[in-house]
């Protein structure tokens, strides 16, 4: 659970989880600003120390040596994490633009976002080249061309457009991660041509003479042929156009050109330099909007400018934390100076790397053990955080809001003491105002026209399907929370084989200042009535209160037709059982709050939870199934045993064929376990065998409590295999046959194991 100790006054809103960014995080989890949140908006939530993407791609590294996990960073510093591309900024009403979502206000807002490669200003280069960042995107990429490289037939061909350190550095750790990799398939003399161009005459331009000689001799040696003092003019699908005319065939192009900028940054009204870089003062403050802040490739400093380099945004950390903090509490900010001269360590692909400071250079495989001693030390400072210990009671300071904003929060400590409180009808109203529920014509009174209740009709042939469920906050991200317990909530309607037709919502805010209330609120329930407008359920009404945490719970109604609805009960011996989703979102969750869960399990189990049950029902429907229901609370085998039990069958259960997600085996194999776990273990004496079920890595996940979970279903026999494969048509990838139901037995064990 999310612990909130006071209300909310200010938000600082950090946009990207570039270099700069994670100390921040860091510096405000170790000391936190009372009475400030703090979100991050980030595209990724692993986030890639640069320094070493050509060793990950050489295969010195794998993902989580090269990745700092901002799930984990953002747990430990008390900050929301928003998964999200940003696309903009409202300067004026200070608000920061995502898409898909509403907007998210802040106080204060900084940006680290890095930069692009600009090599899409070169005519066809949009449709063909891989820009080496975004990252995430480059590196699923560079998979698939290692992996037509080992199916290819004879050589292929390989451009890279730009000859800085990022280029060169790259060019030498693919060349020698394909060199392994050929050489262990026994084609050797296969290796790819590598072609290197660039519109300087030199490679490593801002580098000293004696390392470019290194890397040219390094180069030639290698067999990379180098196309220099050309622009390249035109790209299309398997060749490059230098302006000189000549035409290079290649299979793959790369560009890690010049660092270009996110164009909605000049967009927003930002004083930006002539290559659309944040203009900032020596405090990172921006030269035009002092409530923004800019550091790392996107900021430009006006009085110290720097090349584009992971080094100067790392050096930006410290006192980009400390002004944020100052600007926060009112105080001034202060100037810093990055330095002229530094070392650089550039890798040559094998381990082996050449160094660089001012007019010195060097090489060796102990400059390659020097860069990764360095390398890991910074990833490791974001791994291992410290352990925070409560001290004294946190206090708001003066200099954090005005005298009358002071005043209201004081207000708002002895309401948090006190009674929980109705939010004010005047907010309720425009909240409600930004919602876009679906309109149905069985909806005779609902949120258009709002009244003491809600009327609904329901057709003749039709029968009334009811059902409720609430949440205390899951995850930080309001919006996704309200995703999710909608997600949830529908599980049952769909479960029970019924269209959705409308929903209630009943809410808890925390306590706070009217305005950080309302985005609460528009947040969570934007993201709630999305999940209904999807799934046909228009949302008529509610109630809102304040209290000590975030929660949402939806009462909702479905429509179904009395002779085709699915219950628990309609299991029949030789039925298979399938189940949509992996299983495994109670164990993740718990590991998250203690900081073991990796970002990208946690992202797959939200990518999970959200995903709607309704076009699964269809198929499970289109199949004949014969019983149904959603996997929640008590776990996959509490809801194994309901079944069985309203059927009057016993079923023979396939442990090793159950679908499970990313990480859950880890967790809880870690004995992470969420808190509802023990009681569902009570349900152990309904397994057969169990001393040998717990020899199976996945046996605890049979108790695991599923939040949104998928449907759980019987299908004859003749139909699961071809039921399953149209589920992984429809995105369910992990929909599987997880056993068989059989006849009910002398004994009193309703699951056996195969
Ligand atoms: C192959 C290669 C090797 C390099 N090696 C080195 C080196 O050894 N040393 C060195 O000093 N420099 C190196 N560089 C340069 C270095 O990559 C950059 O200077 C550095 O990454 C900039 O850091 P940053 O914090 O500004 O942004 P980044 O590290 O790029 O981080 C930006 C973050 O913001 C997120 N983001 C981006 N856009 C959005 C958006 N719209 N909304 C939300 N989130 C967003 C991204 O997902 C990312 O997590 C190398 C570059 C390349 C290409």
């Amino acid at each position: 659970m999310i612990e909130r100790t006071l209300p909310v006054v200010k938000d600082l809103v950090l946009i990207g989880g570039g270099h700069s960014h994670v100390e921040v995080l860091r510096r405000f989890g170790m000391r936190p600003v009372p009475g400030v949140r703090v979100t991050l908006i980030t595209r990724e939530v692993q986030t890639l120390y640069s320094g070493m993407l050509p060793g990950f791609v050489a295969g010195h590294y794998d993902f989580d040596d090269v990745h700092i996990d901002l799930v984990h960073l953002c747990r430990f510093a008390g900050a929301r994490l928003y998964h999200q591309s940003v696309d903009g900024l409202d300067l004026d009403r200070r608000l920061v633009i995502c898409e898909g979502r509403p907007a998210v206000p802040y106080d204060l807002v900084s940006i680290n976002i890095g930069s692009t490669p600009s090599i899409h200003a070169v005519p066809g280069a949009m449709d063909v080249v891989v820009p080496v960042k975004p990252i995430s995107n480059f590196v699923k990429r560079w998979e698939c061309f290692r992996e037509r490289v080992a199916s290819a037939r004879g050589p292929l061909r390989v451009g890279v457009v730009g000859v800085g350190a990022g280029g060169v550095e790259l060019t030498l750790a693919m060349q020698f991660s394909l060199c392994r990799m050929l050489e262990e398939l026994g084609r050797s003399n296969e290796l790819p041509e590598f072609h290197l161009f660039g519109a300087s005459k030199t490679i490593l331009q801002t580098h000293n003479r004696g390392a470019r000689r290194r890397f040219e001799q390094m180069l030639r040696q290698r067999g990379v042929k180098t196309h220099l003092g050309q622009a390249v003019t035109a790209i299309s699908a398997g060749q490059v156009t230098c302006a000189d005319g000549t035409v290079v065939r290649l299979d793959e192009i790369l560009g890690v050109t010049q660092a270009g900028a996110a164009s909605w940054v000049r967009e927003a009204g930002l004083d930006v330099d002539d290559y659309g870089f944040v203009h900032v003062l020596d405090t990172l403050q921006s030269t035009s909007h002092p409530d923004v802040f800019a550091a790392g490739d996107i900021a430009a400093v006006v009085n110290h400018p720097r090349e584009k380099a992971g080094v100067f945004a790392v050096r930006q950390g410290p006192p980009l934390a400390d002004n944020l903090r100052r600007a926060l509490l009112g105080r001034s900010v202060r100037p810093f100076r990055p330095q002229r001269r530094f070392l650089t360590l550039v890798s040559t692909g094998g381990r082996h790397a050449i160094g660089s400071r001012g007019l010195w250079s060097f090489e060796g495989a102990l400059v390659w053990r020097w860069k990764d001693w360095i390398d890991r030390r910074f990833i490791a400072k974001y791994r291992k955080l410290p352990t925070m210990t409560t001290g004294s009671t946190p206090v708001i300071e003066p200099g954090l809001a005005s005298p009358e904003v002071l005043r209201e929060i004081s207000t708002v400590a002895m309401r948090c003491g006190g009674c929980g409180s109705k939010v004010g009808a005047k907010l309720l109203d425009r909240v409600i105002g930004q919602l876009r529920p679906v309109c149905r014509d069985d909806v005779l009174v609902g949120l258009d026209a709002p009244d003491d209740a809600a009327v609904l009709s329901v057709p003749a042939d039709k029968v009334l399907v009811r059902t409720v469920d609430s949440f205390r906050e899951i995850v930080n991200d309001p919006f996704v929370f309200g995703q999710i317990a909608a997600n949830h909530c529908l599980g049952d309607i769909f479960a029970m084989g019924a269209e959705a037709q409308t929903a209630l919502a009943i809410a808890t805010v925390p306590f706070g200042l009217e305005e950080k209330i309302e985005d609460t609120l528009v947040q969570l329930l934007t993201g709630a009535v999305g999940v209904l407008n999807e799934a046909g359920a228009s949302l008529v009404g509610g109630h809102t209160s304040e209290g000590a945490e975030l929660a949402i719970g939806f009462s909702l109604t479905g429509l179904a037709d009395p002779t085709t609805i699915l219950r628990k009960s309609g299991l029949r011996p030789g039925d298979r059982l399938v189940l949509t989703k992996g299983i495994g979102t109670g164990t993740l969750f718990a590991a998250e709050m203690r900081m073991r869960a990796k970002g990208r399990w946690i992202e797959g189990a939200i990518a999970a939870m959200c995903q709607s049950s309704r076009t699964a029902v269809a198929v499970l429907q289109r199949f004949g199934a014969t019983a149904c229901t959603d996997v929640t609370g008590f776990g996959l085998l509490g809801h194994l045993v309901e079944m069985t039990k309203a059927s009057g069958v016993q079923v023979l259960l396939n442990l090793s064929s159950v679908p499970v997600l990313d990480g859950a085996l880890e967790t809880s194999g870690a004995g992470l376990l969420s808190s509802l776990h023990s009681a569902n273990v009570r349900l152990r004496r309904a397994l057969a065998d169990v001393e040998r079920a717990a020899l199976d890595r996945r046996y605890p996940l049979l108790y695991d409590p599923q939040t949104a979970g998928g449907l759980l279903a019987g299908l004859p026999g003749d139909y699961a295999e071809r039921c399953v494969e149209a589920l992984h048509a429809d995105g369910y990838d992990r929909a599987a046959i997880i056993g068989v139901v059989e006849q009910q037995g002398a004994d009193d064990f309703p699951v056996r194991l195969v």
